[in-house]
């Protein structure tokens, strides 16, 4: 079967190098790609936003399953269209990606179907915005309600803060995606991640991943897109999994079926696992980037065959996927200046020397800014790499990944030294 794999990251990296060790893999394509998805797909100038030269593509070659890794194809509708024209497409519709496209939408389908979340409120103005925050009073959460990247989320510890918060979405931010605000409930506790397949009716659990979103060491300094992730996180016990599985993603998939958009893909849970149990704090449509190399690396099954079902509402049919027992770690090497003003062009050198130096295949370097320039590798993006290492322990997965990370030559470069530290620290206690 011939395969279409759009996007650009590191998360796609992992998925093209798990998509092509399947037998069932003929040709695979990717668009656009990046140098290290290259090694294992041919890459092509496709441009997600042009659903007609998607179309014609996936027709030309003969493409048997497309893949959608990044979130704003789905919630631009891409599958609908592939679908449309009858391909076999991992990856939601426009419908039922607004779980992610829209905050205010997820919260009102956590109250129609009881889902345990924090309380909130949406707002269409700054005034309301602003008399909802005296009712809430501080801590607050405010939350543009579309696509921001991650920077549509302020935490408020002051009303003040969370006032500044206010203004900045209703003064045009962030364009249309904040048009609309939820403001929230703040809730405690430690997060953690969970992922699960679903065709509309049947759900497979995935894996688990925690991730760490700050640029700093200890979770200081501004938010970005992540900088390190490591699966499974033992903080979701199986008792928590399966509360996630029957208070939080069953409903979930019901009531978008029911409603007439069902939900096909995976489903991304960002929990809070608070003294009451697992509350939702927001649904990705997509893999996690960096948590999907890192899971990817324990994935023991066939990829193709699991997203491939997944399209075809075949998820019942199949086995569930199979994870080894190791930790898998994963250290985003970032360009400096990330995550505001990421330096360009700086060379990277040693990659294929960080992967050679450990143990047969228990180290991977995935690609994610980098380009080729005059037959070198140099950074082109603010997260640069993804070095991911397997272990028996989270602090061998560790030690392994940052012995790779050392003998990367990367000097306009910079990564956190402490990625996976809580579950290194539980191992340690
Ligand atoms: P964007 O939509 O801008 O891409 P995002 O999808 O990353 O942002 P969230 O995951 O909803 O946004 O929030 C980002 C972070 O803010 C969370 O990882 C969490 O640390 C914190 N956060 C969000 N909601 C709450 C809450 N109700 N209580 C406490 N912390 C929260």
């Amino acid at each position: 079967m011939n395969i279409l794999l759009l996007g650009s990251g590191g998360r796609e990296h992992a998925l093209a190098w798990k998509l092509a060790q399947s037998p069932r893999c003929d040709t695979l394509w990717a668009a656009p790609g990046n140098p290290g998805i290259a090694q294992h797909a041919a890459c092509v100038a496709l441009d997600a936003a042009d659903h007609a030269a998607v179309l014609a593509f996936c027709e030309e070659k003969v493409i048997g399953l497309v893949v959608i890794g990044p979130e704003a194809p789905l919630v631009d509708g891409l599958a609908d269209s592939l679908r449309a024209e009858g391909f076999a497409v991992f990856g939601p519709s426009r419908a039922a990606a607004q779980l992610e496209g829209s905050k205010g939408f997820t919260k009102d389908l956590c109250a129609r179907a009881g889902i345990p979340t924090g309380g909130y409120e949406r707002v269409a103005s700054e005034v309301d915005a602003l008399a909802a925050l005296e009712r809430f009073g501080a801590p607050v959460v405010i939350k543009a309600d579309g696509l921001a990247a991650g920077k549509g989320v302020t935490v408020a510890l002051t009303l003040e803060e969370a006032r500044a918060a206010v203004r900045e979405i209703f003064g045009g931010r962030f364009g249309e995606a904040g048009a609309e605000a939820v403001i929230e409930e703040f809730l405690e506790g430690e997060e953690a991640s969970f992922f699960a397949l679903t065709d509309g009716s049947t759900i497979l659990p995935f894996a688990s991943a925690q991730d760490h979103k700050r640029v700093g060491d200890g979770d200081t300094g501004p938010n970005t897109g992540g900088m390190g992730a490591y699966s499974p996180a033992r903080v979701l016990t199986p008792e928590l999994e399966g509360e996630a599985m029957t208070r939080i993603i069953a409903p979930t998939v019901r009531t978008l079926a029911n409603e007439g958009s069902p939900y096909s893909g995976v489903l991304f849970l960002g929990l809070m696992l608070t003294a009451k149990g697992p509350q939702l704090i927001e649904y990705n449509c997509r893999f996690g980037d960096p948590e999907c190399q890192a899971m990817l690396m324990r994935l023991e099954s066939d990829l193709v065959e699991l997203l491939h079902a997944c399209a075809e509402n075949r998820l019942a049919a199949i086995e569930p996927p199979r994870f080894s027992d190791d930790f898998a770690l994963t250290v985003v090497m970032a360009a400096k200046g990330y995550p505001d003003t990421p330096e360009k062009g700086g060379a990277i050198g040693g990659v294929a020397e960080a992967e050679a130096g450990s143990e047969a295949e228990a180290v991977k370097v995935f690609h994610a800014g980098t380009a080729q320039k005059d037959g070198a590798l140099v950074a082109n993006g603010g997260r640069v790499l993804a070095v991911t290492a397997r272990g028996p322990s989270a602090s061998a997965a560790q030690a392994r990944a940052y012995a790779a990370v050392d003998a990367i030559a990367f000097p306009s470069g910079f990564c956190r030294r402490d990625i996976g530290w809580r579950e290194v620290a539980r191992e340690k206690a």
